[in-house]
């Protein structure tokens, strides 16, 4: 039924409909970034077209128009991860800037020398870095949670880490390179049976799997827009408001503040208090609108599609004269990674581009993923709501055409 559902849905992404080195577009590199719909475009068009104002700070009409433009986005994504309250959702410009600002956040404030912060595996570069540089800074070290093979975590090595200095878990709600899905509930349930706090990094898990903040329980969360059919440059930090009350401001500036004397300077209410300078208005629009857009068709049935065209992909390809897969996680999102016997990945993701298809190849910012793997990285192929099975049965077609080339 899923697919009767969305068989009009490619109308609503003009960019489909094009053609790339003369064969129709295949666009099969949504885990990094998805397209955008024409609700999202015209929304932004729209509020440039006739709002367009500073927001917060000014009496007159637009302003008030902007200011609740944007308040009420924010009002979109509380409703949309079921946090609390509005004031637990900073705007950020995506996941690597939300887990930066909490890293500088904790390195002030909460970490001292000797204590640990827990990672996994197979996090993206954007929740490794951020926390080595708040390490650096504090003298706290990282620990990391091991995975197995198929590329589940090690939920047993995960309870084994915790000592009296953990103060954070930091954990990716669903791998970009494998498409695991990790075990979230359990990860939260166990950190806080220890009083510890725990991140998890939705990039990838907030369109695959959606997202419940108060029944996870988690205490901080992000994603970036641009993974859910919004625009780039915007995303958000959850936190709950309790933890956010305590932690310091990332960056200074307009909008955080309440008062500002050069005897004294104080902090600004939340959620402005991590929100400095003129933000990403259109971006919070055009976010509010992509969620709109889920909500139109439902996303229980749009991560129904996903599943549907991801076990499409898997039967298709196995048959596909020595492919490896990699990542065989019980539970995934639509992420199909793989190998095609010693090819390099970049050769066969040359070749299909030149058939029209989309496929990401490399380390997909997970180096510390691959090297455990023992492989220079993958091709990756991820699906979204406007994909066909006609067009995974494209790529399987342009792959054993390359496979024969590079042969
Ligand atoms: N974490 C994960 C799991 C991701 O997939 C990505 C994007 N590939 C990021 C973090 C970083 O997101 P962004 O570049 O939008 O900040």
């Amino acid at each position: 039924m899923g697919m009767e559902l969305f068989k009009h849905i490619r109308d609503e992404f003009p960019i489909l409909s094009q053609k790339v080195h003369g064969k129709p577009l295949v666009y099969f590199d949504n885990a990094a970034t998805t397209q955008k719909p024409l609700m999202v475009i015209q929304a932004i068009d729209n509020y440039y077209n006739t709002i367009n104002s500073n927001v917060h700070r000014g009496v007159h009409h637009l302003s008030q128009l902007a200011t609740d433009a944007y308040e009420q986005a924010r009002v979109q994504v509380q409703k949309f991860i079921n946090a609390q309250h509005a004031h637990e959702i900073i705007f950020t410009r995506g996941t690597t800037e939300s887990i930066n600002l909490l890293a500088h956040s904790f390195a002030s404030e909460i970490l001292s020398a000797g204590d640990e912060i827990i990672v996994s595996r197979m996090e993206h570069h954007s929740n490794i870095v951020p926390w080595q540089m708040a390490c650096e800074k504090s003298g706290a070290i990282l620990k990391v949670v091991p995975i197995y093979e198929n590329g589940e975590l090690d939920m047993e090595a995960y309870k084994q880490l915790f000592t009296e200095k953990t103060k954070l878990v930091s954990i990716t709600h669903a791998s970009n390179s494998l498409g695991t899905i990790n075990p979230i509930k359990e990860i939260v349930d166990y950190a806080h049976s220890h009083q510890v706090p725990v991140l998890l990094d939705g990039a990838q898990g907030i369109k695959s799997c959606g997202m419940d903040v108060q029944e996870i329980d988690c205490d901080f969360y992000c994603f970036s827009g641009h993974k859910v059919y919004a625009p780039m440059g915007i995303g958000i930090l959850y936190g709950k408001e309790n933890w956010l009350d305590k932690l310091p401001p990332y960056q200074g500036g307009g909008e955080m503040i309440k008062h500002v004397s050069f005897e004294e300077t104080t902090y600004n209410t939340l959620p402005f208090k991590f929100e400095a300078g003129t933000p990403h208005v259109e971006g919070a629009i055009g976010l509010q609108y992509a969620l709109k857009f889920i909500e139109k068709y439902g996303h229980q049935h749009m991560i129904a599609h996903e599943k549907e065209l991801l076990h499409y992909a898997e039967n298709q390809m196995k048959i596909i004269e020595d492919i490896r897969f990699i990542g065989t996680a019980k539970e995934k999102t639509a992420v199909v990674s793989f190998l095609l016997g010693k090819h390099h990945p970049t050769d066969v993701g040359t070749i299909i581009d030149f058939m029209g298809i989309a496929v990401r190849t490399g380390h997909h910012c997970t180096q510390p993923l691959m090297d455990y793997l023992g492989i220079p990285g993958t091709i990756r192929a991820s699906f979204a709501v406007y994909n066909t099975k006609s067009e995974i049965d494209t790529m399987v077609k342009a792959l054993r055409t390359a496979q024969q080339m590079l042969n």
